[in-house]
Order: structure tokens, then sequence, then C-alpha cells
């Protein structure tokens, strides 16, 4: 494989840069770019040690740097590895970068390294993506589940999953190759058992995903209403800040605002939008549309309505559009309480689980809306260790999983022959397998054989 190389760190002035390269040349090609005053050469260093000195091109030296070595497979992407840290100029690490080009090296592309050090087994699949998210985790939440997943945690939960679907392929395939032998026949009761189990395994593990998500992205929630009911109130209110243009004019909001909102233990993606009516206002009339939108995508809506007023049509119709909708997904925000209690109140309380009475205005009810969205978004019990599907690649392997292993209990209803079991199974164990970037079928094959012959 060739050698690669590429400037690791940002494009940007800072105290250090780091140029990395890889591949079988990695220490010759070092060799030709770096001098030592006390006569080190890269290729015969050992592995983790460092050397003083300076990166030339063309024997023109560049800058002082610190050299280090990594013999493969001690390396992060299991082949020699060596590092010239300089200073962190963008010219100079460009220079170096090209003297090491000059040398031999080809250009790095995106994620390369990280590619050679999952094709080289040093990392599985999942957590080859998870470096990704550790380098993106912008809370303690989401830095915390990165590292489990980097460090296996769904890649140990899938392989659970498969490690079963393999019992179930050696007993079937043990049965099918040697009939004659005292194996004991595949009771379908005891299969169909083994069947739910797996699939309920893989059901509790794609509803993890929907939670990953959340705390990658935060939760999306969008604050609707009729106009000046005190929605751009209620988002400034949380957002901490005078965000969103308030007045006493209906149609004041006519765009989307967004804003990223930390409240207690959730990040919210908090959208206020244009009150929902029909509207001569072109602008206005395309925010509508864009609240009608959000309404649909969003994981929360709040739906804001004035509590010092009876309930009118527009606000009827919010209710209506609100039909049908999960409860734990919507929050009815009972506003302007400080004006006294209206008659809306208590019809609303009939309608919403969840009810909150609130002055955005002053600020109170707060506290039961963090403590309402804590309940819904916040959950304590779910720990990284567990393995949370961080991805939509990963959840879509898990679905077609599921549905493998769905329709292999189907086929087994049907009194199809075991053949046909073995064929979804092995269908189910290759998403899987697909998820955590272990090689499909053939292994699956190897698995059931290695097992089969153990104890046999
Ligand atoms: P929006 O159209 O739903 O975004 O409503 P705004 O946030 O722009 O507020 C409309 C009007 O209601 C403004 O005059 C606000 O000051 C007022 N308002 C908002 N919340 C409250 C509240 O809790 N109590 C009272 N008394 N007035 C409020
Ligand atoms: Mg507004």
């Amino acid at each position: 494989m060739s050698t690669i190389a590429a400037v690791s760190t940002p494009h940007a002035e800072g105290g250090i840069a780091v140029i990395r390269i890889s591949g079988t040349n990695a220490l010759t090609i070092a060799d030709r770019v770096f001098r030592s005053p006390h006569g080190k050469i890269p290729s015969q260093m050992k592995g983790y040690t460092c050397a003083y000195g300076s990166a030339v091109r063309d024997h023109v030296p560049l800058d002082e740097v610190v050299l280090t070595v990594f013999r493969a497979p001690h390396s992060y992407t299991g082949e020699d590895v060596a590092e010239i840290s300089c200073h962190g100029g963008i010219y100079v690490s460009r220079e170096i970068l090209r003297a090491v080009l000059d040398a031999g090296a080809s250009p790095a592309e995106a994620g390369e390294f990280t590619r050679r050090a999952f094709q080289n087994g040093k990392l599985s699949l999942t957590q080859a993506e998870a470096v990704m998210d550790v380098i993106s985790a912008d809370s303690a939440r989401e830095l915390a589940f990165a590292r489990s997943l980097h460090e296996g945690a769904v890649f140990r939960r899938i392989r659970s999953i498969i490690d079963r679907i393999v019992n179930v392929l050696g007993a079937l395939a043990a049965w099918a190759d040697y009939p004659e032998d005292d194996i004991p026949e595949v009771e379908p009761d005891a299969l169909r058992k083994s069947l739910t189990d797996i699939r309920t395994a893989l059901e509790e593990t794609i509803s993890t995903s929907d939670y990953g998500r959340i705390i990658k992205d935060g939760v999306s929630a969008v604050i609707i209403g009729r106009p000046n009911v005190g929605k751009s109130t209620l988002f400034n209110l949380l957002s901490g800040c005078q965000r969103s243009i308030v007045t006493d004019i209906a149609g004041t909001t006519r765009d989307v605002v967004e804003e990223r909102v930390r409240l207690g233990d959730v990040t919210l993606r908090l959208w206020d939008t244009a009150g929902l009516r029909e509207t001569e206002d072109v602008i206005e009339q395309i925010g509508v549309n864009i609240a009608r939108e959000r309404l649909e995508q969003a994981d929360l809506v709040l739906a804001v309505f004035d509590g010092a007023a009876p309930l009118c049509e527009e606000d009827m119709e919010l209710l209506r559009q609100l039909e049908g909708r999960a409860e734990r997904q919507v929050i009815a925000i009972v506003n302007k309480m400080d004006c006294g209690e209206g008659t809306s109140l208590e019809s609303l309380r009939e309608r919403f689980a969840c009810c909150i009475p609130m002055s955005a205005k002053d600020g109170d009810g707060l506290e039961r809306l963090r403590e309402a969205i804590e309940e819904r978004f916040y959950k304590g019990d779910v720990t990284p260790e567990m393995g949370i599907l961080a991805n939509e690649r990963q959840l879509r392997c898990a679905q077609a999983a599921r549905e493998s292993v769905q329709q292999a209990l189907e086929a087994l209803d049907c009194g199809e022959l075991l053949d046909a079991i073995t064929v979804l199974l092995d269908e189910a164990a290759e998403h899987l397998m697909n998820l955590t970037g272990e090689r499909v079928s053939e292994k699956v094959m190897e698995d059931v054989f290695t097992r089969f012959c153990v104890g046999k």
C-alpha cells in the first residue's frame, strides 16, 4: 500500500503543526526530509521514540522540528508512521508536507489514516466512526458517548447479538449436516424463542438510536401557536437573550428563528416560528409554511396558548393539527397567567397530558417546563456503556437485521424448511457485520464452522 502524508492539524496558525506520514516507506521518506544534529536517522530509530532536528527540502532547512517514530503495528494506522511536529504556521507546515511528498509520499485523502486503521484491524467500523464523534463532541455527555463508541460499546452490543444468531445457525447446520448423528432435533418452539429473543435485542438496540441522535444533535423543538400568544417571549426566555423580536403586533415574527439552547440536562434546537394563520403578507405566509414543515419534523412541540383569553378558531385549528401526535411529543404552554386565569386553562388541561401554566414575560413556570422536558428526553438510566447507536448507517443496518429476523420468524410460523430460516438468519448476521464492519457471509460461515467444531 502506498505511503500517505498530510498535515494533521487545522489549517490555521497555532503553537504546533503536525505532518503525519504513514505506510511501508514512511520512515525512509522521513530519512530524506529530516536532519538530526546528533546523526539520528528515522529508519533506524525504535518505535515510540522521538528526535530533535530540522526538516529540510532540497538540503535547505525549513524549520526546527521534533520527529516521532511509530513502528507497525503499534501506531494509529497499524503501519509505520512518522510524525513531524513543527512550528504551527500554515506556510511552514505546507512546505514540510511538500518536501515529504517530493520524497515519495502521496497526499492522504480525507479520513484515510483512520480508514487504514480500520483495514489493518486497529478499529472496528463503529470505532472508526467514533473518532469523528469525539472530534465534534461539544458537551461532556456527547463526549462520553463518543468515547464509549470509540472504546467499542456499540461493537460489543452488536457482536453479542451476532453471537446469538451464529449459535442458532450452528444448531441448524449441525442438524442439517449430520442428521444421522445423535444431535438433538431443532425444536420449533425453542427456535422460535431464540429468534424472538434476538428480535427483542435488536428492537432494544434500534430504540436507542433516537436517544443517540438527541445527544448528538439535541432535541428539535418548535414553538408554535397563533400570533401574539407570546411565542417569541418564550423563545427569548429559553435562549436567555433577546434573539427574537417581541411586539404586540400580530405577525412580527415572519421567519423561523433558530437557537441552540441548554435547558437543564437537555440541549434543545429551538425554533421560534411565525404564528399559524392565513395571511396576506407574502413573507409571513412563507414563514407560516415553514412553521408547518417544522411542526412535522420536530421531536417536541411547545404549543403556546393565551391563558387570559378564551380559545379562538385559530387555537382550535392548532389543536386539530396536533391530533394524533404522541403525548410525549407535545407540551401545552398556557401563557400570560400573570393576567389572571381565563377560560382556556381548564379545557386545555382536558386535551393535553402535559399542560403548563406560565408567564413567559416574568419567567414563571420555567422550572416546570424544564422538568417536563427532562422527564421526556433526559434518560439518566441510559449510560454510554450500553452501546447507543450513533448514526443513520448503524440504524439502517440494525433495522435490516431486525427485518430479516422477523421474516425468519414468519417463515418458521408458516412451517417453511429450516434452510429458508438459515438463509434469513445469515442475512441478519450479514447486516450486523456490515454494521460492525466485519466481513460478511464468509465470516458467518467461518464462525459457524469454528463453533460447530468445538464440542464435536
Ligand atoms: P408571538 O407573536 O407569539 O411571538 O408573541 P410575542 O412574544 O411577540 O408577544 C406578544 C405580546 O404579548 C407582547 O406584547 C408581549 O410582551 C406579550 N406577552 C408575552 N408573554 C406574556 C406574558 O407572559 N404575560 C403578559 N402579560 N404578556 C405577555
Ligand atoms: Mg413572534
